[in-house]
């Protein structure tokens, strides 16, 4: 069962400049900031309606993050939906002849299981999909 956005991730060349637009003219409450030592990146959490705005600007220039920044500039990175069962979400995608970047499911520290679908398959979008902890 798809349930809803849960955010949009956006790249950009530092949160704060990007704050200038999302939180100061747009309006958007900031929740937190994090940086995610692993994946080389800080974010700034906005939440907007059931969904979040991700702002994401690297911290390394060759992280993965930081290479998408010096080929393509800032923009949109990817959008993300909730499933209620990843399993059964990557099984359909693939009896659909989907390319899915992670064909089982990756889990953040918090019990978030996500998997990425790979643009090619996505309308040039790339996809994540989570399955929030409890889910089911
Ligand atoms: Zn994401």
């Amino acid at each position: 069962m798809i349930k809803r956005i849960d955010h949009l991730a956006i790249v950009v060349e530092s949160l704060e400049g990007a704050l200038g637009f999302w939180r100061d003219a747009l309006g958007l409450p900031v929740t937190r900031t994090e940086t995610n030592a692993r994946e080389q990146v800080a974010i700034a959490f906005l939440p907007l309606g059931e969904s979040e705005i991700e702002l994401l600007q690297p911290t390394e220039a060759d992280s993965g993050i930081g290479k998408f920044l010096a080929k393509r500039g800032p923009g949109m990175h990817h959008v993300c939906v909730e499933v209620g069962d990843i399993e059964a979400a990557l099984a359909r995608l693939a009896a659909h002849g989907v390319e899915l970047i992670n064909e089982t499911p990756r889990q953040h520290e918090d019990g978030t299981r996500y998997a990425f679908v790979h643009p090619r398959s996505a309308s040039g979008v790339l996809v994540e999909l989570y399955e929030k902890p409890g889910a089911g």
